[in-house]
């Protein structure tokens, strides 16, 4: 599917503001575009209309229950599902990509895999590790972060904690257990960009 970019000729990236730690993204995600000289507007979106402007979507930590059934009462979930809206999801945003969680909540379902929410503890158990993808090294903020307990055959693990698995892609979607928007680090939403552009034919 060719993105909205072909409408005006600029990318749009819409950081879901339902709740969560919002003004993080869209700060490094203005960065990430800086960084790449991309020309793309990124900014918070609260509607499905405003989702459907969207090429690429970022979901935010959060309260994934909170997040998950704002998605559905707002239509936000249809758009992303019938327009195939590549979505970004760190910690909360990575529950929400999930097929199945380890509790009954309204889910996207973009990415197979189920996920077990807080599997790291409480928030009192919140630790920074360094963690790797693709062979780079990460500072990984984990906060009351999931894991991923299984995935399905599409899902290509991008990381992992010891035995953890704590970053999955599939296709230009992308979930993480932790959080990139709370560290200066900006190559994972400048991959995630890539990825979009990259299917931008
Ligand atoms: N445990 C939270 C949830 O499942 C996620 C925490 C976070 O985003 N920092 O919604």
């Amino acid at each position: 599917m060719r993105p909205n970019q072909a409408r005006n000729n600029t990318m749009k990236i819409g950081i879901l503001d339902l709740q969560g730690d919002v003004s993080e993204h869209l700060e490094i995600t203005q960065k990430a575009l800086d960084n790449l000289n991309i020309k793309a507007q990124a900014e918070k979106i609260r509607t499905a209309q405003e989702t459907s402007d969207c090429d690429a979507i970022i979901i935010s930590g959060g309260e994934s229950t909170v997040i998950g059934q704002l998605i559905v009462e707002t239509g936000i979930k249809d758009i992303i599902i019938q327009k195939k809206i590549p979505v970004f999801g760190t910690c909360a945003g990575m529950v929400l990509l999930a097929t199945e969680t380890d509790y009954e909540q309204p889910l996207l379902g973009i990415i197979d895999m189920k996920v077990k929410r807080n599997a790291f503890g409480r928030q009192k158990d919140s630790f920074e590790q360094e963690i790797e993808i693709f062979g780079d090294k990460y500072p990984g903020v984990f906060i009351r972060a999931p894991a991923v307990e299984k995935v399905g055959k599409e899902t290509q693990i991008i990381s992992q904690l010891e035995d953890t698995i704590i970053g999955v892609k599939q296709g230009r979607n992308i979930a993480i257990s932790f959080h990139p928007e709370l560290t200066t680090d900006t190559r994972l939403h400048e991959y995630f960009i890539k990825e979009v552009l990259n299917c931008a034919e």
